[in-house]
């Protein structure tokens, strides 16, 4: 047994330009949100507990697209969605389509552990949440001015935004006469057309591996910005964006739609199992084999209590920590 591990994401796909100060925030939020999962670890607390409390903070703070500051729909609301798993056991809870529940990631702890369910969505996960009486607030309370700026923003461009970069609009190289905006489909996807100060990070996920070796994950979204209503991304769908059995726990991070069709989480889980690869090397193959260029990373810790992480987008906002004392928090390679 290799001890605790524990690593948390704040969102993948960073905008190289984003000023210091956004990325101090973001890693001090970070940091204050590992040490809570690293106190509650050296006071025993399980994985999955551990994993439930650290994402409630990070759904708490306005600073990452999950809970408050939510990314928002088409329409200016928040559809919430978020899951846990459990290794344990391989017990699992997902919700989606939430518009008032504060903390998402503690109602899909209780489809896991109060319903005959794995996954309930909109009306029905909302009913559910009323009848186990969580707190619920009015879906005013998770729109934060700067998404509301963000989402103006996004429909002018005409673009659903993983990472909140707008792409500039691309012009046609061959027949762009002297003195037009000459900008191809790759210089258009590296540009950022946003006014940096209302950029901001993303989703968020947490795994742990406890003393005991159980392995947990959680991950918790207000999804895509200017996303049509009724969307549902990787974040609450077990195998794609949360993932955890006796072997290792993973959380995903970046363009849902792209970690769907590469069932990222499971398939680090799947080619240790069947492939016999190590951890770190799994975690590279599908970061490398499986996903398309520039879409997602994620996070994951494996029983023996190592941590590793892989994206291949600009950055990813993480942190990690281990028993015998490494620490890590960072957004850059
Ligand atoms: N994966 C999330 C989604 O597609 C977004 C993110 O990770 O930032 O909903």
């Amino acid at each position: 047994m290799g001890g605790w591990a524990i690593a948390i994401h704040g969102g993948a796909g960073v905008d190289p330009n984003l000023p210091e100060e956004r990325q101090e925030e973001a890693k001090r939020v970070l940091a204050r949100c590992l040490q809570i999962g690293i106190d509650a670890l050296r006071a025993s607390v399980r994985a999955v507990d551990v994993v439930e409390i650290v994402v409630r903070e990070l759904e708490t703070d306005p600073v990452f697209n999950s809970g408050r500051g939510s990314a928002l729909t088409r329409k200016g609301t928040v559809e919430m969605e978020a899951s846990i798993m459990d290794g344990r056991g391989r017990r699992c809870g997902a919700v989606s389509g939430l518009t008032t529940v504060k903390n998402p990631v503690s109602l899909a702890r209780l489809v896991m552990e109060n319903s005959p369910h794995s996954y309930l969505a909109f009306d029905g996960a909302e009913d559910f949440a009323r009848e186990q009486g969580v707190e619920v607030v009015d879906n005013s309370y998770f729109i934060t001015e700067e998404n509301v700026g963000m989402l103006k923003l996004a429909k002018e461009a005409n673009s659903i935004m993983f990472d909140y970069r707008v792409p500039l609009p691309v012009v046609d190289t061959c027949s762009g006469s002297a003195g037009s905006i000459m900008a191809t489909v790759d210089d258009a996807l590296q540009m950022n057309g946003l006014p940096i100060s209302i950029y901001a990070p993303e989703t968020v996920g947490c795994v742990v591996v406890d003393s005991n070796g159980w392995c947990a994950a959680a991950t918790s979204t207000g999804g895509l910005m200017n996303k049509m209503n009724g969307r549902i991304g990787d974040s609450p769908l077990i195998g794609s964006g949360t993932y955890a059995c006796n072997l290792c726990a993973i959380s995903c991070t970046g363009e849902g739609e792209a970690i769907i069709r590469s069932t990222l989480a499971r398939d680090v889980a799947a080619v240790m199992e069947y492939k016999g690869l190590g951890f770190q090397e799994a975690v590279d193959f599908v970061i490398n084999e499986r996903l398309d260029e520039g879409k997602a990373g994620l996070i994951a810790v494996s029983r023996n209590g190592e941590v590793g992480y892989g994206f291949n987008t600009n950055g990813m906002f993480r942190g990690c920590a281990t028993e015998d004392g490494f620490m890590e928090v960072g957004i850059w390679e």
